[in-house]
């Protein structure tokens, strides 16, 4: 039986065991789904250093390095931008505050008063931190290693550190190059063996993330925000089925079925994990195997990807603050709209690539317009299944990027 079939059996029995068991079942539940989260996360940073510092230093001339990286980053900005523009338009168009009345504003901000206070109180820093120059300042770390145990960790600060060892190194001669570099690449192998290790649990892992899921979430709570979750749902699916697609396409005449079938095992451990830490390492895993990009584009695209590219999570940011806008009443000018554009497409460069951190970043965005941050409260029910659907289009990104880059550097075999 093949990797996805099982995990997708784990959604499946999940699902039913947490329509059907009592809510005593909850703690086993999250216990088990939060082992496999942890473990995919534990890998985490080992796997992002030693894969990024492998690919500049496979990736060699350092005009071949300065291309592939200024390609990456102009396609994350370029969907990004995208993205964003799309959220704002449908959110402004369809207006999802319209069918949402006073008394379940006021019912849903006492239910998750305390929940959203948690999250606002986790943003304090970021949101103070957050200006343009902050958000330059930032990433370069003073302390790699503080980086790396902060929590969540600062990945971009470990991205930045992770290229700069790579370009170091790779300006060495041979003989002190060469034993860095085996050492990189076994340790790279010995976190891939782990992973494998790892997703062996991958269909008990997700059983347990989605029975907890489908335990804690009412109908009542969907029905409520439906307009606003279908509005975000919507949108990410045009960014899915839509952009990526015709982007591959036409960078590198990939058909957009072989696109989705080589990643079903990424989406479906995205899906049911809602992290793209955790699918990283199953994401380069595939982009190479089946999608057939060589290596060192791979590891650069996807392990940058992880953390800088979040189009599902940059059109949740934007639909999400402009409805709460609505909701208390702020009808936002243009000038406010391009403000949310801006903020967003940093924030979402900003967001961990965790559960939930999409939330903490919201704040970010709503601060300088003056949205009233307990607004968050409204969209914290259907919270984990819009993080469920934007993380997979977060790691569609990456592996898109990954596709787009190798065809333009003739490395995509025909
Ligand atoms: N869960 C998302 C990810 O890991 C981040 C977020 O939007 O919360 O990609």
């Amino acid at each position: 039986m093949k990797l996805h079939h099982l995990i997708l059996g784990g959604i499946v029995l999940g699902c039913l065991a947490g329509a059907l068991l009592p809510q005593a079942w909850l703690p086993f539940f999250d216990t088990l789904g939060e082992l496999f989260i942890r473990a995919l996360s534990m890998v985490m940073i080992p796997l992002v250093l030693a894969s990024l510092i492998g690919a500049v230093l496979s990736l060699g001339d350092p005009r071949k390095l300065g291309r592939v990286g200024l390609k990456t980053i102009v396609y994350y900005l370029v969907s990004a931008v995208v993205a964003v523009s799309l959220a704002i338009a449908a959110a402004n168009v369809v207006k999802p505050s319209r069918f949402f009345s006073a008394e379940r504003r006021v019912k849903l901000e006492a239910e998750f008063k305390d929940k959203a206070a948690a999250r606002i109180k986790s943003s304090e820093k970021a949101r103070e931190e957050f200006t343009v120059w902050g958000f330059i300042k930032r990433t370069i770390p003073k302390n790699p290693v503080a980086a790396m145990t902060e929590d969540p960790p600062d990945m971009l600060a470990i991205i930045v550190f992770a290229v700069l060892v790579g370009v170091a190194a790779s300006l060495l001669p041979d003989a002190a190059r060469k034993p860095f570099a085996d050492f990189t690449q076994s340790l790279y192998e010995v976190m891939l063996k782990l992973i494998h290790l790892i997703m062996l649990a991958a269909p008990l892992g997700v059983f347990g993330l989605m029975a907890r899921v489908v335990m804690t979430l009412g109908p009542e709570i969907l029905l409520s925000v439906f307009a606003y979750f279908i509005t975000a749902l919507g949108v990410m699916a045009v960014h899915f089925f839509v952009f990526y697609p015709v982007t591959v396409r036409f960078f590198s005449g990939m058909s957009p079925l072989a696109f989705w079938k080589g990643l079903r095992d990424v989406f479906l451990t995205a899906f049911s994990t809602s992290s793209s830490a955790a699918t990283l390492p199953l994401s380069l895993k595939v982009v190479h195997e089946n999608l057939k990009v060589p290596m060192p584009i791979t590891n650069f695209c996807l392990s940058m990807g992880a953390t800088v590219n979040m189009d599902g999570t940059a059109i949740f940011q934007a639909v999400a603050a402009i409805f709460i806008a609505n909701v208390y009443g702020m009808d936002l000018t243009l000038g406010q709209n391009a403000a949310i554009l801006a903020t967003t497409v940093l924030a979402a460069i900003g967001t961990a690539p965790i559960p939930g951190a999409g939330v903490v970043m919201l704040a970010v965005i709503m601060t300088p317009i003056g949205i009233p941050l307990e607004g968050i409260a409204l969209i914290l029910g259907v919270d984990r299944l819009l993080d469920m659907a934007r993380t997979v289009v977060n790691v569609a990104g990456d592996a898109a990027c990954a596709v787009i880059v190798a065809a333009s550097e003739k490395e995509l075999p025909a």
